[in-house]
């Protein structure tokens, strides 16, 4: 089944609904500052709303401009940020910044291809700020955006595969308002913001991202609202469940590890793990991939050779694998060696692992090696 509208009739119907129905009193609709429309469309990529909107209004009141922004440091910029989530949006936006004032000397460049090759900006990001700012007349397809072309016109398929999106791309671009009605002019039946015309081209944008937004949401889109019940594919055919298709399910692969419990009497050797990676920054249990390598860490860590026995083995799974564990436990006979006791390793008493940060699996094994032995 097709949609039931033809190209030339969605982007007047979309504008009209947007100027009745949609969003107008939005922090960051107020201006056609780059900058502020650029610092929004950051902070709303896979963030709600209302959920940005006090960040937005921070991060205006402490950097009001990109040359402010540019010049923080990068442990204040992250500080602000803090509770966003998706943090290399905000490293980015922090280079971005930097990048702006050092090659345009703090304005933004208006076209979309060279918008679009500033850190953290997309190219989907970079036609929203193109039309909010400058009128420029291009397609945006972000993830609503997907969501609401999937139904409209019955697209299969997952959005984020090439062949997919590619379509959409192109779909997206043959829906625009035509270039006469995304001119600058402001003709009788176009709103007024502050005095200032909203073209087509930025009702146009917004509505989709409007439309995506409070009514063709994720579960349970209100049809009976929509502009586009009559012609929607989706909605005529009952499968706004179905579209946009899920993400094809992944056979999750399977990652194995083994965890040395090295223990001298009633402590265990923790290490902390670095930075970054998974479990960053906790306290864990000291690793090798294979036997041999294990028993190497045990002897340099005990100052003499040891028997390992194995323990029963666990498994945790994340979002993107599933990791097994093989744990040996290692034990000493004399006291620890002093050399292993520094910044990054820690000689602790089982009863009081409960103080350091462990990965749960790690906690897990602890836990039930306490009071077991010895
Ligand atoms: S009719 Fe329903 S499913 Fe279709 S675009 Fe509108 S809200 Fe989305």
């Amino acid at each position: 089944m097709e949609a039931n509208i033809e190209p030339d009739d969605f982007a007047p119907r979309l504008i009209a609904w947007q100027r009745t129905h949609g969003r107008h009193e939005l922090p960051w609709q107020r201006s056609r500052d780059p900058y502020r429309v650029w610092l929004s469309e950051i902070m709303l990529q896979q963030t709600q709303v209302s959920t940005v909107i006090p960040y937005y209004l921070k991060f205006l009141a402490r950097f009001p401009h990109v040359h402010a922004l540019a010049a923080a440091a990068a442990d204040d910029v992250m500080a602000l940020w803090s509770g966003l989530g998706y943090y290399t949006r905000a490293r980015n936006l922090h280079r971005c910044a930097q990048v702006v004032v050092q090659q345009y000397g703090g304005a933004f460049p208006q076209t979309v291809e060279q918008l679009a090759a500033l850190p953290g900006i997309g190219r989907s990001t970079a036609a929203a700020i193109a039309a909010f700012s400058f009128g420029v007349r291009s397609p945006i397809l972000d993830g609503n955006v997907k969501r609401v072309l999937a139904r409209i016109f019955g697209i299969d398929g997952f959005p984020g595969d090439k062949r997919v999106e590619t379509a959409m791309w192109a779909l997206a671009e043959s829906l625009l308002p035509a270039a006469d009605d995304a001119s600058n002019d402001a003709s009788d039946d176009v709103r007024q913001r502050e005095g200032a015309p909203v073209e087509p081209i930025v009702a146009y944008t917004q509505g989709l991202m409007d439309l995506g937004a409070t009514l063709c949401v994720r579960s349970r889109p209100d049809c009976g609202r929509c502009p586009f019940a009559h012609a929607c594919v989706a909605n005529l055919t009952g499968r706004q469940r179905e579209l946009p298709a899920a993400r094809p399910r992944k056979a999750v692969p399977t990652r194995r590890t083994m965890m040395l419990v090295l223990r001298s009497a009633d402590q265990v050797l923790l290490e902390k793990r670095p930075p970054l990676g998974i479990w960053g920054g906790l306290w864990s249990l000291p690793e090798a991939p294979d036997v041999d390598g294990l028993a190497a860490r045990a002897a340099q860590l005990s100052g003499a050779p040891v028997v390992l026995a194995p323990l029963a083995p666990l498994a945790h799974t994340f979002t993107h694998f599933r990791l097994e564990i093989e744990p040996r436990l290692a034990q000493l006979v004399d006291e620890p060696r002093a050399a292993a006791r520094d910044a990054h390793t820690a000689w602790v008493r089982l009863d009081a692992i409960g103080d350091y940060g462990l990965p749960a699996p790690v906690r897990k094994l602890l836990d039930a090696l306490d009071g077991t032995l010895l």
